[in-house]
């Protein structure tokens, strides 16, 4: 069957190969994948920054953000064939952690876990894969292509239940989130901030495309600049851009109490000079929470899941800006100014 891959750590590789059927100890259930997004990650892989092949092969299928339709599936369990499921990215480590052991995995705290599409196992770019029914979620028919987006929701659904938790230690209830970057992760996180109930304020240096309006369209307020100190003090930063210096603005810019979320991975290697002592004053004196998150567990997905099925339904399908057909995937890695989530199609969409 065919799948898109790479030789993980060397850019240029990409392509799209022959691979052999999934193998049956992959899992008693038979997936066709439908679609998969593809995100920064991804490109970050085919650039050859990192990845990692499962052992003893040269090749990564590459992808990770999937929805797919079950083909078969045991008889005894909870999925049927036409169901349409996203596979969980993140296996546990072999040992396990004490966290992986408690399904905790997007908290392994010895580093061996694996990740579809990224690190020790094959991803979801390809026609069809197995998995066990419990690395598997159940979408919503009605979700259609958009259950494409229920794996960054989860990275976010992670992320607010981490901030959730964390604001439970005063009587103040946030009122104002700022969220930075309105890609397809800032918009994900803008969506769940405004279930909250809180104002949402999204930061995107696009003054063009459709990102000012899906933000408007949330009832959230759009700016194509940092706002200026007093004009804007927010209770919770959810940072997504991974850029330096939006990072150490964000931290800088909440209220009191203030809770700065770091979801952003950014290529090291660039050192700048920053007035540590300063910062370190300003986090201390005025408590705030600065915390970093990545991957998700079951419970996420399910949170995510639940998010998805509460938002407009019109408003999650004009977050996937472009389809690309598997067999022509080179335009799929270029991102343009109108881009938010492009997607891969592998099979026709539900
Ligand atoms: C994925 C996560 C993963 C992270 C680090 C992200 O793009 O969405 O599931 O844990 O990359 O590999």
């Amino acid at each position: 069957m065919r799948a898109l891959t790479v030789v993980p750590e060397k850019g240029g590789t990409l392509s799209l190969t022959d691979v052999a059927e999934p193998a049956a100890e992959e899992g008693a259930v038979l997936v066709d994948v439908v679609a998969v997004g593809v995100c920064g990650t991804d490109a970050e892989i085919v650039a050859g920054e990192y990845g990692e092949a499962p052992p003893g092969e040269d090749r990564l299928v590459l992808g990770h953000e999937s929805l797919g339709r079950v083909r078969e599936a045991p008889a005894d369990g909870d999925l049927s064939a036409g169901d349409l499921v996203v596979a969980i990215v993140r296996h546990p480590d072999p040992v396990p952690c004490e966290n992986c052991a408690a399904g905790q995995w997007d908290m392994c705290r010895n580093g061996r876990y694996t990740e579809h599409g990224i690190k020790g196992i094959h991803g979801f770019m390809r026609e069809r894969y197995r998995a066990a029914p419990d690395r598997l979620v159940r979408v919503e028919p009605d979700l259609g292509l958009a259950g494409v987006l229920l794996e960054p929701a989860s990275i976010v659904a992670k992320a607010w239940a981490e901030i959730d938790r964390f604001t439970e230690r005063t009587v103040h209830r946030p009122r104002t989130a700022l969220v930075t970057g309105a890609g397809p992760v800032g918009l994900l996180g803008a969506l769940l901030a405004v279930q909250r109930g809180l104002e949402v304020h999204v930061l995107d240096r696009a003054t063009e495309g459709p990102k000012p309006d899906l933000v408007r369209e949330l009832g959230g307020v759009y700016h194509d600049r940092l706002p200026e100190a007093g004009e804007l003090a927010p209770d919770v930063v959810l940072e997504c851009t991974g850029a330096p210096e939006v990072v150490l603005a964000a931290m800088a810019t909440t209220t009191v109490d203030g809770i700065t979320c770091l979801t952003g991975v950014s290529s090291p290697g660039r050192p700048r000079r920053v007035d540590l002592g300063g910062l370190n004053r300003e986090l201390v004196l005025q408590n705030d929470i600065v915390f970093g998150t990545v991957n998700a567990n079951r419970g996420h997905y399910t949170a995510a899941a639940d998010a998805l099925r509460r938002a407009d339904r019109a408003w999650l399908d004009r977050l996937l800006t472009r389809r690309v057909p598997l067999a022509e995937f080179a335009p799929a890695f270029e991102r343009g100014p109108a881009d938010v989530k492009v997607v891969l199609e592998v099979a026709p969409p539900p």
